[in-house]
């Protein structure tokens, strides 16, 4: 392992009615608080009555900013920290999936500082405070509840980049299954993808001896292998949306990767896709992270077939661990076609025009990956496989 200091401070509030922790949780920092929403779903599900419902009873004052885009836009953060700042805001309730709570986390950091946000995003800007906020989570996928990093996308310039601080750990977040019942069914997909790559990018990492966070990144994914295709048919089974609901906190707390540094060259690659074409982050991972894989087989043979052999139940009898890492790899294929993720960029009308952009929007910041270092060509040869 490598060395490693861990620091976690987000409250978790999990469970059905759990909402009502808002009481003891938000008079703690002022009264003045902007809410954060997305296109809507809220107000269709009853959550943002819920919610209200509570602010009203404690007396708070209320400002609200809704319509945070799916891949949420710098524009709108500015926006929220204009009110932040105009309003004296003491405190930032997120009530939706990672996009609005992403957002939140640069309003929260904007709204300490005189510059424009775009500049915490491309890294010109440190972040050294930051509003606090807390977060009612309606969909099990990023780990943004409970982790401190935030995705945003200028569409401007058709770039969106990761960032992160410790200054942006959400202060609490409540995690109620039920308000996860309302995800349809593709989201719910890209939701499961997205939670299986994050441990995708962390099981594959740049240290050895790795035996404790191997099987906890094993049994987080036969854990959402197995309840996927159950969920679908199900989509309002308390306890199949728990499972996954926690399945997606713990796959990107920061918990995976102790002792370790994740790989995270799928998300990078897929971060240029998505600014590019606008497609959903856990559909774009879907088509990628497969081809990554394939592409890096050779890196380390053993640790794809330990992972074919544990998770995809690959027979490795009389087979070299290459033969075993690609049965792994096309049986996670299977897998994601099994439960409707798409397979090729083709299956959202991309392709191959736009390539070269891509891989240089990929290479901004030169090579990257930490299991395998990508040059230009590597990016090249994964998304041509994956046209
Ligand atoms: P999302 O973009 O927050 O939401 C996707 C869609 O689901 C939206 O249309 C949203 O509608 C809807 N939705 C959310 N909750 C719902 C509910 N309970 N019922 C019905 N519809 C619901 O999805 P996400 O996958 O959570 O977030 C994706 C973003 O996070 C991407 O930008 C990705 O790059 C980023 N990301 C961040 C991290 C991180 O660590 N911070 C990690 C991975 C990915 P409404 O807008 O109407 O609510
Ligand atoms: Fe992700």
């Amino acid at each position: 392992m490598n060395n490693f200091s861990f620091y976690n401070p987000v409250r978790l509030h999990f469970g059905k009615g759990q909402i009502e922790q808002l009481k003891q949780e938000l008079p703690k920092f002022g009264r003045n608080i902007l809410v954060v929403y997305g296109g809507g779903s809220i107000k269709k599900s009853g959550l943002y009555d819920e919610v209200m419902a509570i602010l009203e009873e404690l007396k708070m004052n209320v400002f609200e900013i809704g319509g945070v885009e799916p891949n949420p836009r710098v524009e709108t953060a500015r926006k929220g920290i204009e009110i932040c700042k105009k309003e004296s805001i003491d405190l930032i309730l997120a009530v939706g999936g990672g996009s609005v709570i992403d957002c939140t986390k640069l309003i929260a950091a904007g709204a300490k500082i005189d510059e424009d946000a775009w500049n915490i995003v491309i890294k010109k800007v440190q972040v050294t405070d930051a509003l606090p906020f807390g977060t009612i989570l309606t969909l099990a996928a990023t780990g943004s509840e409970m982790n401190s990093a935030s995705v945003i996308s200028n569409e401007q310039t058709k770039e969106k980049y990761g960032w992160g601080s410790p200054y942006v750990f959400p202060t609490f977040s409540i995690l109620d299954p039920t308000y996860t019942f309302t995800v349809p069914k593709n989201h719910t997909v890209y939701g499961m993808v997205d939670i299986m790559s994050h441990v995708f990018e962390q099981y594959f990492h740049d240290a050895t001896n790795t035996p404790v966070t191997d099987e906890m990144c094993e049994g987080v994914l036969r854990t959402v292998i197995n309840t996927a295709p159950k969920l679908l048919e199900d989509l309002e089974n308390y306890e199949l949306r728990e499972t996954i609901l926690l399945a997606g906190t713990v796959g990107l707390n920061g918990f995976l990767s102790i002792g370790s540094r994740g790989d995270w060259a799928t998300h990078n690659i897929e971060h240029s896709v998505s600014a590019v074409y606008d497609i959903p982050h856990g559909g774009g991972l879907a088509i990628i992270f497969p081809n990554w894989m394939k592409h890096n087989v050779s890196v380390n043979p053993e640790r794809f077939a330990q992972l074919a052999v544990r998770v995809f139940h690959v027979n490795p009898d009389g087979k070299s661990a290459e033969q075993v890492a690609l049965e792994g790899i096309d049986r996670l294929r299977e897998f994601w076609n099994s439960i409707g993720a798409p397979s090729r960029l083709a299956d959202y009308e991309i392709d191959g025009s736009q390539l070269e952009v891509l891989v240089e929007k990929s290479m901004v910041n030169g090579p990257f990956g930490r299991f395998k270092k990508l040059q230009a060509e590597d990016v090249r040869t994964i998304l041509e496989m994956s046209l």
